[in-house]
């Protein structure tokens, strides 16, 4: 097999373009075959060679690696234009001198005139140049398009998602293939380059279903063999519309800067309009490559879900190892600024830190957010939690802070010590072990939520919980 992904670079790389990417390169990867990439380039005034970093960036990110050089489409105008001369002598397309005017006038009387169709208007409008003058005018400079001649009948393909696919060529227009500016369109340019890069698998997406008929019908009059068609589902937004900006991240690079795991990523475009016949959901980038098929693809549209990219994403920290998340962790606290001599912890304590904070983070933008009342000084205190915790009852809080600082000072540090020094304290005033460590969670972190509180001391030390524990009962005494 040979599959080729063909961005457009008017733009980054997107959910649908890397999952369209993502699936050619299962394909290819499962069947020993070749992956290539081509660069839709040939609209000048949209593409842009920051777009073409962008997507081969975002592909590199997710691991999708392509085999020989890119193919860039613009190099291939010469081809491209000998096909359409090819066509034109064949027989199978003819020289178009109709103006824009003139076509519009035409069409407006046909409607007016109630003929109904207007698919065979740019035919009847080019036959009034007999073909012999119509190789004059070119000859003498005369600018033209080239339509191609679409012959009568259906056409149909055995699409590989979607079964037996027909269209009635009658209703096809007689497409331009070659501007009279001496461009191609969209569609002559991806045949040539199809054929000429022996591309036998053409996945894509539902988009372009339409134009498919176009190209088998040039694949056929070119004498070249039609490669396999497979149309992948759109991929929607929560609210059933098709998944654009208005849904909020769209290119893949943003994803990344959220914090979203590349194997996350891949693991979660897979599902986008795929399943495995299970109800599995985490499956890494070999079982992908074993599993994938074009049979188990859905017909209709596939949902984005940034909740389960979320979760999914939780779900491939939670497999990583400890050494590896506090890697991680470092890597982007640096991206943000705060480089390790700037790391208010020891190692083993980071380590600490980045093992407890793990299952609390769905992404590692959120743990280095979680991370700050460790790696740094608290601030301020939520107000809301200072309110439950302190200020209902300002003198028991901050005897039950003294006691506490008491103990910690003399405690073993251990995780079963200080558990049962706490415990302890609680039983000994009668009340839950929520009364002595909440008030305690927010002196140590500012913030009502945290891992558990042994581990919030083990990562701070004696030393700073102590600390941060007077500057508790000095707040609460002076504020207010
Ligand atoms: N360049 C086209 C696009 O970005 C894809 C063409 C194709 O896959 O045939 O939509």
């Amino acid at each position: 097999m040979r599959l080729r992904f063909a961005p457009s670079p008017t733009g980054y790389l997107h959910v649908g373009g890397a999952r369209t990417a993502l699936f050619n390169w299962l394909l290819a990867r499962q069947s020993g075959g070749a992956f290539l990439l081509r660069i839709e380039d040939t609209d000048r005034n949209r593409s842009r060679p920051e777009h073409v970093d962008a997507i081969l960036n975002g592909l590199m990110w997710l691991g999708i690696g392509w085999d020989e050089e890119p193919v860039h489409q613009a190099d291939g105008l010469e081809r491209h234009r000998s096909d359409a001369m090819r066509l034109l002598d064949a027989g199978r397309a003819y020289r178009d001198f109709t103006t824009q005017a003139e076509f519009a006038r035409a069409r407006d009387d046909a409607v007016e005139a109630g003929t109904g169709t207007v698919a065979r208007l740019s035919r009847e409008l080019a036959a009034r140049v007999p073909p012999d003058e119509g190789r004059r005018r070119a000859e003498a400079g005369e600018a033209f398009a080239v339509r191609f001649l679409v012959p009568d009948g259906v056409t149909v393909w055995d699409d590989l998602v979607h079964g037996a696919t027909r269209f009635d060529n009658g209703q096809i227009d007689d497409f331009v293939i070659l501007r009279s500016d001496g461009t191609p369109t969209y569609n002559l340019a991806v045949v040539s380059d199809d054929a000429d890069m022996e591309i036998t698998h053409v996945v894509r997406g539902d988009d372009h279903i339409s134009n498919t008929p176009k190209q088998i019908l040039l694949y056929e009059a070119l004498g070249e063999d039609v490669p396999a068609f497979g149309h992948l589902p759109m991929i929607l937004g929560p609210d059933g519309k098709r998944l654009s900006k208005r849904h909020g991240a769209q290119a893949v690079g943003a994803f990344r800067d959220e914090g979203i795991l590349p194997e996350a990523m891949v693991n979660f475009l897979a599902l986008l309009g795929w399943s495995p016949g299970t109800d599995e959901e985490l499956l890494s980038g070999g079982e992908l490559v074993e599993r994938f098929s074009l049979e188990r693809v859905l017909k209709k549209g596939a949902v984005f879900d940034q909740a389960k990219l979320l979760w999914m994403n939780g779900q491939y920290i939670a497999r990583m190892d400890p050494a590896e998340i506090a890697a991680t962790l470092r890597g982007v606290l640096a991206d943000e600024g705060i480089r390790d001599s700037k790391l208010d912890l020891p190692e083993h304590a980071f380590l600490r830190m980045a093992a407890a904070l793990a299952p609390r983070s769905r992404t590692f933008v959120e743990m280095a957010a979680l991370s700050r009342p460790y790696i740094g000084p608290v601030r301020d205190y939520n107000p809301k939690a200072a309110r439950k915790a302190w200020y209902r009852d300002r003198d028991g809080a901050a005897a039950v802070l003294r006691a506490i600082r008491d103990r910690l000072a003399s405690a073993r540090w251990e995780e079963s010590t200080l558990a049962e020094e706490l415990r302890g304290l609680a039983a000994e005033r009668g009340v839950g072990a929520g009364k002595i460590f909440q008030p305690l969670r927010l002196a140590l972190t500012g913030v009502p939520a945290s891992p558990g509180i042994f581990d919030v001391l083990l990562i701070l030390g004696r030393e700073r919980s102590i600390r941060r524990t007077e500057r508790a009962i000095q707040h609460i005494g002076t504020t207010g």
